[in-house]
């Protein structure tokens, strides 16, 4: 039996350093502009997990010292009234990045609502211009996706470089998957994306110096899938029935965490890994938002 035991990518760890190069940031804008980045949070309805996601985004705001407004609107709200709220946070000055907590109720189009979001400050970086944009050589959209954008940090932060690497994807999400296939390549990885239809993923992943997570399928990727040695990102979040947690469930990757270990370099764990840098990236492109607008 190996003992060999992978590098664990701590994520909480690179979040907290991330928020405290922000914070950095933020009162430099403030202290040179005398002003600070604002970020809008849409919440429609009142559902008790969203709330304390929301309450968690606000309190990450408080401790960078980024602006947080929070727009509770009832369940109900029409379609058309939530739309001229978001035309009010496109004109407000003071708000630079506006993101609507998901999913919406079923009356309201999500896809529409997002693409009221002006451009410039669309942090969530959802719009298909940014996606277009991403895949286009030469061209930088304004915003990246956070989970796409939080793999590569993760990397490089852990000091692996992409250039070159054999980078395998697993997943074609608009939200994960294609746009993190799309940044590799910008960062010159030799990129392969495996989906649903794929032939032989195992076969595939093994070749694989680098590999991004992102099917939503616990544990499917097994440790025999993975050259040794390479750097594992896990986005998947998957919930499995544990009776022994008091919520009857616990939360697990797409990559089988104890098998990999024994193979991979290094790893993200599920919880603990891409979760918590992800909000540290959305407040990062508020911040970069609020520079493009407020450094004009
Ligand atoms: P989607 O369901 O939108 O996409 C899943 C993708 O995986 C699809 O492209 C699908 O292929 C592919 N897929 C599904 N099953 C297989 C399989 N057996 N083999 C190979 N590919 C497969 O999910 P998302 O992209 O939104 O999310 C992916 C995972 O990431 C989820 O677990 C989600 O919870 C998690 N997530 C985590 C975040 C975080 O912050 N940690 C943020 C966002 C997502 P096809 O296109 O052929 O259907």
């Amino acid at each position: 039996m190996s003992d060999h035991k992978a590098t664990i990518i701590d994520g909480k760890l690179i979040a907290q350093i991330i928020q405290s190069e922000i914070s950095a940031e933020v009162r430099h804008l403030s202290q040179t502009y005398g002003k600070v980045p604002g970020l809008a949070v849409v919440v429609v309805g009142q559902g008790k997990n969203s709330q304390s996601y929301v309450d968690m985004k606000r309190r990450a705001c408080d401790e960078v010292g980024i602006r947080s407004i929070v727009l509770n609107l009832p369940e109900e709200v029409p379609e058309a009234e939530l739309i001229s709220k978001v035309h009010e946070l496109n004109a407000d000055p003071d708000v630079h990045g506006i993101m609507l907590q998901l999913p919406m109720p079923k009356h309201i189009s999500e896809g529409k609502i997002l693409s009221e979001i002006l451009l410039d400050k669309d942090v969530d970086g959802f719009h298909p211009s940014h996606i277009g944009k991403l895949a286009m050589k030469g061209i930088d959209p304004l915003f990246v996706p956070c989970t796409p954008k939080v793999c590569l940090e993760l990397l490089s932060r852990s000091g692996i470089s992409v250039r070159g690497k054999k980078a395998v994807v697993v997943g074609r999400s608009n939200i994960v998957g294609l746009p993190v296939s799309l940044l590799l390549l910008k960062e010159d990885a030799t990129v392969t994306v495996v989906h649903s239809r794929t032939k032989e993923p195992e076969r595939i992943i093994r070749e694989a110096d680098i590999i991004i997570a992102a099917a939503g399928q616990a544990t499917m990727i097994k440790g025999s899938w993975i050259k040794p040695g390479a750097a594992v990102i896990d986005v998947g979040r998957n919930a499995v029935d544990d009776p022994s947690k008091k919520s009857g469930y616990r939360l697990v990757g797409d990559v089988d965490f104890h098998e990999a270990c024994k193979v991979a370099g290094c790893i993200t764990p599920v919880p603990g890994g891409v979760g918590p840098v992800t909000f540290a990236l959305l407040l990062k492109n508020t911040l970069d938002g609020a520079k493009r607008l407020i450094e004009l």
